[in-house]
């Protein structure tokens, strides 16, 4: 699809509402930290769709509540030229044999409401715009998933 400039802020924005009704399920806080000064370069319904993957797949971690934090912020501190949008959890992390298989398609832990497309199709969407994705994980601390982004010029 077309790209566009995009403040991800704006993004995250968009997605918020259409996760919604799974917030409302448990009892998970919502921290938005948005510094970001650049703006994005992304179709901006690939962007929402890539975001919604992350958001469910992080409410899903914390059935039992947890703290849900979305952030977007220049890379720069991290010496990368575009933009980092993330989305952590306080879930109970990945352990090392699901980590290695998360991006396959079809591959999930989930006995219900898992395709295992999610992962694969997000990082398929994020490669297509000169972006990358990764995620950091600890069992005491839960997932952070980080979406790089190329800066609009
Ligand atoms: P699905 O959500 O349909 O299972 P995904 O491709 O979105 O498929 O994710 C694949 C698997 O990665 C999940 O089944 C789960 O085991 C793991 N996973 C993804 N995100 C998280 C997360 N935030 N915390 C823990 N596990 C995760
Ligand atoms: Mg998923």
């Amino acid at each position: 699809g077309q790209a566009d400039r995009h403040a991800p802020a704006d993004v995250i924005s968009d997605c918020l509402p259409l996760v919604r009704h799974l917030l409302r399920q448990g009892d998970i806080e919502v921290i938005r930290d948005n510094s970001a000064t650049r703006q994005v370069l992304m179709n901006r319904t690939e962007l929402q769709q890539v975001l919604v993957n992350l958001l469910v797949n992080a409410i899903h971690a914390m059935p039992q509540g947890g703290t849900l934090t979305l952030r977007s912020r220049d890379a720069e501190s991290d010496g990368r030229p575009g933009v980092a949008v993330e989305v952590a959890d306080t879930g109970p992390g990945i352990p090392a044999a699901v980590a290695a298989r998360i991006f396959d398609p079809f591959y999930t832990t989930k006995s219900r409401e898992g395709t295992g497309l999610g992962l694969s199709i997000t990082r398929t969407l994020v490669t297509r715009h000169g972006g990358t994705i990764d995620f950091q994980t600890d069992p005491d601390t839960g997932t952070q998933f980080r979406v790089w982004l190329p800066q609009a010029m």
